[in-house]
């Protein structure tokens, strides 16, 4: 199948539905380099793989600095990087990708749920827990990791989550890991919701679940509570409600939360996981296409935010990756751009674009990579051991 395909018609899905998913995907990987060499003049990265930018040493390593962003849902290529679709995301398109790295085919092989493929991403290991429980990940994350191997303090590691279901996704089960070496986890709708005691101005921000809007789990575990907001981020619970009314999305009260604590804390390791796109499962197409312009400029203003603060700029890499994607249009199981339940290539497929400290900039790799090589790679560049993760090093970040 190394033929070129034609331009999207009838025959296109007569087409995939000749190929196994690996040939799907590869198509997937190449399209997308095609579609971002046009539009961000990017090179092809196996010309550039001699010079490494990235600095060594112990003292660099100390000061290292690294945001993760989940690109909340999963988002379809006719919405985002296909001519079709690059109008949603001008940020990454514009000001993000040609600073970066950018590999397009980042294959998700485990459980497409999003709590469960977050905690993948996080752990580096496919993981297998229940998506709606409140159970934490099996294996040791990637702060669990950090914090025992680099002998950092709570502090330095924190998560901003979408919703109640991610309450555990700070630290593992792993009895040689566990709570005490975990991330704080902040979780903005359930402040939120206990700030606002009975308000109903605030019902757009705090809708939990896209997926399954029953499943509320009960919140346990050491997240951070209402009366943090005054002793570690210096905010007034007046003045959070004051801006909750200001946001948009429970993405923006999320980027909100995760900047205030970038002025206040200045963790050494970031996560953010965005969801808005997710309300695609309504099947409102308009609201998912709003999602992933509002996320895109989200991730723009994260990085803003770190190259204009003193903590952060010059020392900082940024990952921004989705969890997975979503159903092809192509599927007969599917139903294009609302679910991700056939398991197909188009919602295994997916990219990540590293940018910052120790990045090469404007190259695209095509070499398939997996979603668990994350963690891994993270270890490589800040000096710590992912002991149990099951994937790989990314070499090209090396
Ligand atoms: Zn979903």
């Amino acid at each position: 199948m190394s033929n070129v395909f034609p331009s999207r018609s009838s025959s296109f899905a007569e087409m995939l539905s000749r190929c196994s998913p690996r040939e799907v995907s590869g198509y997937l990987g190449r399209s997308r380099r095609d579609f971002l060499r046009g539009a961000a003049g990017l090179a092809a990265g196996s010309a550039l793989m001699s010079a490494s930018p990235f600095v060594h040493g112990q003292k660099a390593a100390k000061k290292r600095k690294v945001i993760v962003i989940t690109f909340g849902g999963g988002a379809r290529d006719q919405e985002t990087f296909a001519p079709e679709g690059q109008e949603n995301i001008p940020h990454m398109l514009h000001d993000l990708i040609p600073q970066a790295s950018f590999f397009t085919q980042v294959m998700n092989q485990g459980i497409l749920g999003h709590y469960v493929a977050t905690a993948s991403l996080a752990t580096g290991v496919y993981e297998t827990l229940n998506n709606f429980s409140a159970v934490p990940p099996e294996h040791p994350t990637v702060f669990e990791y950090f914090r025992k191997d680099l002998r950092r303090p709570a502090s330095d590691a924190w998560v901003v989550a979408p919703s109640n279901g991610f309450n555990r996704i700070g630290d593992s089960g792993n009895r040689s890991y566990g709570p005490d070496l975990g991330a704080r986890v902040v979780l903005p709708k359930h402040l939120l919701r206990a700030a606002i005691s009975g308000s109903t101005d605030y019902e757009h921000l705090l809708r939990d679940n896209y997926e399954t809007p029953l499943y509320t789990p009960p919140i346990a575990g050491g997240e951070f509570e209402l009366q943090q907001l005054e002793r570690i981020l210096k905010l007034s619970v007046d003045d959070f409600k004051a801006h909750a009314l200001t946001a948009s999305s429970p993405d923006e009260l999320s980027v909100f939360i995760a900047r205030r604590l970038m002025q206040q804390e200045s963790p050494s390791l970031l996560w953010i996981t965005m969801h808005d796109i997710d309300i695609a499962h309504s099947g409102a197409y308009s609201l998912y296409v709003d999602a992933i312009q509002r996320t895109d400029r989200l991730c723009a203003e994260l990085w803003q935010a770190a190259q204009s603060d003193p903590e952060y700029a010059g020392n900082t890499t940024l990952f921004i990756l989705p969890d997975f994607g979503r159903d092809a249009d192509e599927d007969s199981g599917g139903n294009g751009f609302q679910h991700h339940r056939t398991g197909d290539a188009a919602s295994r497929t997916t990219w990540m674009i590293a940018m910052g400290a120790g990045v090469r900039e404007g190259v695209i790799y095509d070499r398939p990579v997996q979603s668990i090589d994350l963690v891994p790679s993270l270890g490589a560049m800040m000096g710590f051991s992912p002991a149990l993760s099951q994937g790989t090093p990314i070499k090209e970040l090396l």
